[in-house]
């Protein structure tokens, strides 16, 4: 399985809650690991998650997107629930700083 990189994925909160791991209060939009257990999810903020040092991207700007994922370690994917359409959609790719700023320079070129 050369070259495929693996999508992991977080999510834009589409209501307030509260980090299960340090219980701070999160809003929404707020970008947030899901723990998924039987009933319900657990939610981690990006501290907890050591992710605090990552940069979010939003969708639309798909030269930034493209370069980002290519140079991102591992690129995560941050979904929303959408309770209109009542799917996921995408709003853009978390990547760390270095990966980020490389990705805008370039693009910038
Ligand atoms: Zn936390």
């Amino acid at each position: 399985m050369a070259g495929a990189k693996k999508e992991n994925t977080l999510y834009a909160l589409s209501r307030n809650s509260r980090c299960y791991g340090c219980d701070r209060a999160l809003v929404v939009d707020d970008i947030v690991r899901l723990n998924k257990k039987q009933d319900e999810s657990e939610v981690y903020c990006l501290n907890c998650s050591d992710l605090e040092d990552y940069v979010f991207l939003a969708k639309g700007n798909s030269n930034v997107t493209r370069l980002a994922k290519k140079y991102a370690q591992s690129p995560w994917v941050i979904m929303k629930w959408s309770e209109i359409w009542k799917t996921y959609e995408r709003q853009g790719i978390l990547v760390d700083q270095k990966a980020a700023a490389r990705a805008k320079d370039e693009a910038g070129n």
